[in-house]
Order: C-alpha cells, then sequence, then structure tokens
C-alpha cells in the first residue's frame, strides 16, 4: 500500500471490508464520529456511513451539504431530509437474511429501537473495535500530523516554563499553554490542561485551580494538542528550586522505568510485556503501589485510542501503531512524578515523536 496517497480513504474502506466479509456481514453501519471521520473525510459533527461490499455512503443533513461535498472522498454523500439513521436504514442491502453490523459503543438504546423498526427482519450484529483496530497501525501522513500536534504542544511547554514563579496560579499556566497551543496552529487542546503543583501532583488528572506555587515544589503538566485532526499527549513534571532527595529519586525512578518501557517496545510485542516493564523498575525502587494507572494508551484521532499498555493486555502493537509510555508515582499528600513520550512503533525499535528533554529540569 502507498502511505502517502492523497486520499487515504479507498484503502481504508478497503480493508474495513475485508474485515465484513471475514465477520460474515453485508454491510456495516458506521455512527462513531472519529470513526466516520477516519473513513470517509467528512469532520462534521453529525454523520453516518453505511458501508457494503460495493458502496459506500455517507449520510448527513443540510447542515453540512457543502462541508460534506468539500471533505468526503471516496464514499457518496448523501443528505438526508430528515434523519440519517431513517435515510441509512432505506439503503441497507435488500437480501432478507442480510446481516448488518451497528457500532455498539456508538448506538444508544434509543437509536437501536428504531433501527429494529427500520429493518425488519434483517439480522443487526453488535460489532465493537472493528474500525478501531485498524486505526490503529497508523499511515506515515497520520504519524505526520501527530508529531506536528507534538511539537505545537512541546513549543507551548518550552515557552510557558519561564513565567513559572512563586505565587503563579496553576490556572493560569494551563491558561499560558493552551493559548501558545493556539497561536502555534493547534485546533484546540486534545483534553484539559492538567496543570498540578506540591501535593496536587499526587493526583493524577488533577484540575488546574487556584492553587499558587511554593519554592521547592514539584509541578506536574500534561498537556496535548489537536491539529489537523490529530491528537498528542505529554507530560513532564519540573521543579522550582533544586528538589528534595525523595523528589529527585521518585523522579530518576519514574525516568528509568520510562526508559525500560521504551527499550521494550518494538511490532508483535504484546502491550502488557511493555506495561509489566514500567512496573518492575517502579517496584523496584519501592514505588510499585505508587504507580496506579496503566503505562500507556494509543493516539491518533482521540487522545486515548487503541493499543493499550495495560498489565495483562494480549494484543500485539502492530507497526507504525503510535502510543503514550507514561509511569508515574504519586504519592498523597507528598507530590507526584509523570513523564510522559509519545513514540511510533517500528520493526526493531521506536521513533520519540515528543521532542522535549526528559532529564529532571530545575527552574
Ligand atoms: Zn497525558
Ligand atoms: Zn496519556
Amino acid at each position: 500500500m502507498k502511505t502517502h496517497d492523497k486520499f487515504p480513504y479507498p484503502s481504508r474502506l478497503a480493508k474495513l471490508r475485508t474485515c465484513l466479509a471475514e465477520k460474515k456481514l453485508e454491510a456495516l453501519l458506521v455512527s462513531f464520529l472519529p470513526n466516520v471521520h477516519y473513513l470517509t473525510g467528512f469532520s462534521g459533527s453529525a454523520g453516518l456511513v453505511l458501508i457494503s461490499r460495493d458502496a459506500s455512503l455517507l449520510f448527513t443533513d443540510s447542515r453540512y451539504t457543502l462541508q460534506a461535498h468539500e471533505e468526503v472522498k471516496g464514499s457518496r454523500v448523501v443528505i438526508a431530509k430528515g434523519d440519517s439513521l431513517a435515510a441509512a436504514a432505506k439503503r441497507v442491502p435488500k437480501e432478507a437474511s442480510a446481516r448488518i453490523g451497528f457500532e455498539s459503543q456508538a448506538v444508544s438504546y434509543q437509536a437501536h429501537q428504531k433501527l429494529r423498526s427500520l429493518l425488519p427482519g434483517k439480522r443487526l450484529v453488535a460489532v465493537s473495535g472493528l474500525v478501531e483496530l485498524l486505526r490503529m497501525e497508523k499511515e506515515e501522513d497520520e504519524i505526520d500530523r501527530i508529531r506536528k500536534a507534538s511539537e505545537v504542544a512541546s513549543r507551548a511547554l518550552l515557552e510557558t516554563l519561564p513565567l513559572l514563579r512563586p505565587g503563579i496560579r496553576e490556572r493560569e499556566v494551563a491558561a499560558e499553554i493552551e493559548y501558545r497551543m493556539r497561536l502555534h496552529g493547534a485546533d484546540r487542546p486534545s483534553f484539559e490542561t492538567i496543570v498540578a503543583f506540591g501535593d496536587h501532583a499526587a493526583l493524577p488528572h488533577a484540575h488546574p485551580g487556584e492553587r499558587r506555587l511554593r519554592p521547592k515544589e514539584c509541578i506536574l503538566i500534561d498537556l496535548g494538542a489537536i491539529l489537523g485532526g490529530y491528537a498528542s499527549d505529554m507530560t513532564r513534571t519540573v521543579f522550582l528550586g533544586e528538589p528534595s532527595r525523595q523528589a529527585s529519586q521518585m523522579y530518576q525512578a519514574v525516568l528509568e522505568a520510562l526508559k525500560e518501557a521504551e527499550a521494550v517496545i518494538r511490532v508483535g510485542v504484546a502491550g502488557g510485556r511493555v506495561d509489566a516493564a514500567a512496573r518492575r523498575v517502579l517496584k523496584r525502587h519501592g514505588y510499585g503501589r505508587y504507580f496506579t494507572h496503566s503505562t500507556g494508551h494509543g493516539v491518533g484521532r482521540e487522545v486515548h485510542e487503541l493499543p493499550r499498555l495495560a498489565p495483562k493486555q494480549n494484543q500485539l502493537l502492530p507497526e507504525r501503531a503510535v502510543v503514550t509510555v507514561e509511569p508515574g508515582v504519586y504519592i498523597p499528600g507528598y507530590g507526584g512524578v509523570r513523564i510522559e513520550d509519545m513514540v511510533v512503533v517500528r520493526k526493531d525499535g521506536i521513533e520519540v515523536l515528543t521532542p522535549t528533554s526528559k532529564e529532571l529540569l530545575v527552574l
């Protein structure tokens, strides 16, 4: 496959059709928007695709007529007069015994009931994660976009670090970072930027608030940008003034865990093995019970997608998957350290997409 095709949609649809044939489905109704975007190019917020063995139809409404015709390649655009679901139901394959797949994670109970009444006699088959599995293995063009999103986030972080002085509030730092990401081309942050000072950093998903920075505190910043439809995700922990011995030991342990995990990653390795590598290091340093989340996740159209680098994950990493590696240690009442990189899975190792240094930084 040519990975730099201008329009990747026909080859994505062809791969999906192979999966449909394996699952003996005559058609698949795709309604999860990141998947709709991936398969057709349509980035509007109301649309669904019906993919059968010989056609791919994108259904949306008249608010998106222009946008759909501009963006969609490789599928036919149908502007539904009323409800898109009803319009799609009219176009499903006619065979009485047809098996029609729907995305169980994206179809509400109500929508499912409606589909049932619109398609009497047809077999509705709940399908989960089919397009998500295809999305794991990126094309080089997608990796380029993720790399750019990563560069924009790194740049915003580096520009913000000199503003970290005693007295600044977490929310000010978060606002600066988000402003700078937009300034440098991001469409929006990939998630609410996390800025956590001192004991707040012990909460892996802290919300940036009124807390003011005090000397000798750790500063945990987790940020990401969306650019060209693709997300980035990175974390750095820095210190205002020389950290305590315990804090710098925590930092070195987390950094070692990250390096060990990265050393394990290559095509064909199970996500669980990468997670175990990071966990082993933190356990050896006595921090095992303070590492309370999984080691990483895929990144692409969504900031959290497949594959997962978590305990007992047997799924093997495919070539060109983009994953985060983000070990952390969180000690309640004291503080936390997390370091998060994004890497591309290559045949014999990784390519790091996060350009920012990981060495301990004292401001
Ligand atoms: Zn993150
Ligand atoms: Zn992450």
